[in-house]
């Protein structure tokens, strides 16, 4: 397979091309359990959107409902304009998708499994089997019957028969689950040189690292919520910064510190200040810190890693405070 060095493509939620998904208000109740609650996404043509969550957090319910596998309970979710229903032909047809463990028929082989998803799909019989076969890296297991393939091909062997019909959208849910690091990579190429030619994505990950280098946007899901809308490119501002400093006392200069109305947390070998002040000043202190004894032997202003980011918007809406 090739290796893209496609950019993200740069459409806000409300490119110029229209939107693609829209979910309005839709909630999803297994008896008491709320798998989705009150969610509402709007995506636009030629975005890569991607829903992180936890487990559980309900982003495999959420996709069921954009493919109309799932009822919603309440709230209406829509395809180019069209309410989702499964007896919307016009619409499957634009629609490649992916859910969980793709199925494929065990005792056929990679190239006819597609072969009969192209049959199934009433496509030609010039149908690209071969090109996706090779866009997918599954050349040397194209004669392989589906049984005997890893986790990892498998999952490649799903995003075959998504792409097979080169549908405008794809609805991807994990579509990164069992593929080793270098085979991530490839479908994130792939996936971004798609969306460069056009094609809207919408993915489900809980690899906050993944879905920063793929995503237009992200919308954050937990407890069945979407707790959080943003665009990738504004994720380094998002990420709260703070200062950090060693220095041989940390409990005198946490104590002195506090006295000049900061907030430091001690842990292991330094402290953290979130304050802005600290951020902005550290001279002021590394003063503080000198007068009273006990001067820094280093100071950082440090960006939490992507991965705390997430940690922390959830972990606060736990907390209540969100
Ligand atoms: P994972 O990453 O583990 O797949 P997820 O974010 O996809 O998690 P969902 O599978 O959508 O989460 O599940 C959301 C919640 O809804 C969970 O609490 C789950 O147990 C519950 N749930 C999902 N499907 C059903 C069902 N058919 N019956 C009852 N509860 C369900």
């Amino acid at each position: 397979m090739t290796t893209s060095t496609a950019g993200k493509p740069r459409l806000g939620a409300t490119g110029a091309m229209g939107t693609v998904i829209k979910v309005s208000s839709v909630t999803k109740r297994y008896g008491p359990v709320v798998a989705v609650d009150r969610v509402d996404v709007s995506v636009a043509a030629g975005e890569i959107y991607a829903l992180l969550g936890l487990n559980g957090a309900g982003k495999t319910t959420l996709i069921r409902m954009l493919l109309g596998m799932v009822r919603p309970t309440e709230g209406q979710v829509s395809l180019w304009g069209t309410p989702v229903s499964a007896r919307q032909r016009a619409v499957w047809a634009r629609v490649g998708y992916l859910v969980e463990t793709p199925a494929a028929y065990p005792e056929l082989s990679v190239r006819e499994n597609l072969r009969l998803v192209a049959r199934l799909r009433h496509l030609p019989d010039s149908a690209p089997v071969d090109e996706v076969i090779d866009r997918l890296g599954l050349r040397e297991y194209a004669h392989r019957r589906a049984r005997t393939l890893s986790l990892g091909n498998a999952q490649r062997l799903g995003l075959a028969k998504a792409l097979l019909h080169r549908p405008p959208l794809l609805i991807l849910d994990e579509p990164a689950n069992g593929l080793d690091p270098a085979g991530v990579v490839e479908i994130r190429d792939l996936l971004l040189g798609l969306a460069e030619a056009g094609t809207t994505v919408f993915v489900s990950s809980h690899v906050l690292a993944e879905v920063a280098r793929l995503a237009t946007r992200i919308g954050i899901i937990h407890n069945g919520r979407l707790v959080r809308q943003l665009d990738t490119d504004d994720l380094a501002g998002w990420a709260r910064p703070s200062l950090r400093v060693s220095t041989r006392d940390l409990a005198s200069a946490t104590d002195v510190l506090r006295r000049a109305g900061f907030h430091p947390t001690a842990d292991g070998d330094g402290l953290t200040l979130p304050d802005e002040q600290a951020v902005a000043a550290p001279d002021e202190v590394a003063t503080v810190l000198v007068a009273a004894g006990c001067p820094p032997t280093h100071l950082t202003v440090a960006r939490e890693d992507l991965e705390t980011y997430f940690l922390r918007t959830v972990g606060g809406l736990d907390g209540g405070n969100g």
